[in-house]
């Protein structure tokens, strides 16, 4: 597993759901665990073939029950990767200091929230799963500011990740 050639961070595998769009960033260990669980699948970047082999290195994970709350196709990707980088990859819950890897819906989709600026902020995977498909009043969780405002990011490594693998 773990090969101690480079850090393991957070941010080492993307997240996509059955139609390939990219999701999130997540951590290789979580990456393993959710595979090993039978909740997603190791996607080969060059072929998009399922990939079997846990012990080499990948970058993409296919999580195919994922997106079960509808809506948040491409364009919530769009704005993912900004909406992380206006918040600084900073998780913007109230009393957490962790770096930010995912996208949370404030309102989420199931109760009716927008893929917009003003309803999404940068969030910490523990504080997303925490949260879950709640309001942050349901959740007794405080924003540390109103979101607003743009930027960009899990598209183009998405795309950079194809790329890279296509031309090896
Ligand atoms: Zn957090």
């Amino acid at each position: 597993m773990p090969h101690g050639r480079h850090v393991h961070g957070p941010g080492e595998v993307i997240a996509v759901d059955r139609n390939y769009v990219p999701m999130q960033e997540i951590s290789r260990r979580k990456a393993i665990c959710s595979v090993v669980a039978g909740r997603a699948w190791i996607l080969d970047a060059a072929t998009f073939d399922r990939h079997a082999d846990l012990a080499t290195a990948f970058r993409l994970i296919v999580f195919p029950h994922a997106q079960a709350c509808a809506e948040s196709k491409l364009l919530t990707g769009r704005l993912e990767r900004r909406v992380l980088k206006r918040d600084h990859f900073l998780c913007m819950y109230e009393g957490c200091g962790s770096r930010a890897t995912t996208v949370d819906h404030v309102v989420p989709l199931c109760q009716g929230g927008q893929t917009s600026w003003q309803n999404l902020v940068a969030c910490c995977l523990p504080c997303n799963q925490r949260k879950g498909g709640r309001t942050p009043d349901e959740a007794g969780m405080k924003l540390k500011r109103v979101p607003k405002g743009p930027r960009a990011h899990l598209f183009e490594r998405f795309e950079q990740i194809i790329r890279d693998a296509t031309a090896a």
